[in-house]
């Protein structure tokens, strides 16, 4: 479900999902902005921002991100988001084992409810915090790669791997219109 909207330009509709915490906010603040604010606020509902990468072809890709509070009071409002979202950005904090367990759920709720060609990203967040990881990488990956995810740990907070994500999920979109 990306738009094509002219031949060199597609236009996807993007939702992050995981637990309140892993840094879904200050990942969108750091691709969007090139920002990192630890006094950030907690995400009320659900915030929007749009942002537009050019690739290497010389295409565009414009996201358009839905960045979803994580708490469990909002979690009936999830389907509003990822209904009809072309990506699903899965987030987890690589310090938290209940975060990744919360990560599993999503993947799971997205599996039975999301779009069937949805680009689902399973992304380690807070990698800086290695000296506290309690997530082994080599465990996502199984798990990402089992449920036919790419995988990939980043840092907000350093802006490690951020681009990455975003141009590894350009280069997965389907090309042609659905
Ligand atoms: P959200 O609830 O998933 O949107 O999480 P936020 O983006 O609001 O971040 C929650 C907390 O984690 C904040 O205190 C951030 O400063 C911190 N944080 C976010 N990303 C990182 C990161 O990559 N490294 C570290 N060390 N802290 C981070
Ligand atoms: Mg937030």
């Amino acid at each position: 479900s990306s738009t094509v909207t002219d031949s060199k330009n597609l236009r996807v509709k993007l939702v992050l999902l995981g637990d309140s915490g892993v840094g879904k906010s200050c990942i969108v603040l750091r691709f969007v902005r090139g920002q990192f604010d630890p006094s950030s606020k907690v995400t009320v509902g659900a915030s929007f921002l749009s942002q537009t990468l050019a690739l290497q072809d010389s295409t565009t890709v414009k996201f358009e991100i839905w960045d979803t509070a994580g708490q469990e009071r909002y979690a009936a409002l999830a389907p509003l988001y990822y209904r009809g979202a072309a990506v699903a950005v899965v987030v987890y904090d690589i310090t938290s084992p209940e975060s990744f367990s919360k990560a599993q759920y999503w993947v799971k709720e997205l599996q039975k409810h999301g779009s069937p060609d949805i680009v689902m990203a399973l992304v380690g967040n807070k990698a800086d915090l290695h000296e506290n990881r309690s997530v082994s990488a080599q465990d996502a990956l199984e798990y990402a790669e089992k449920n036919g995810m790419f995988f990939i740990e980043t840092s907000a907070k350093t802006a490690d791997n951020i681009n990455q994500l975003f141009e590894e999920i350009a280069k997965r979109l389907p090309r042609t219109p659905s």
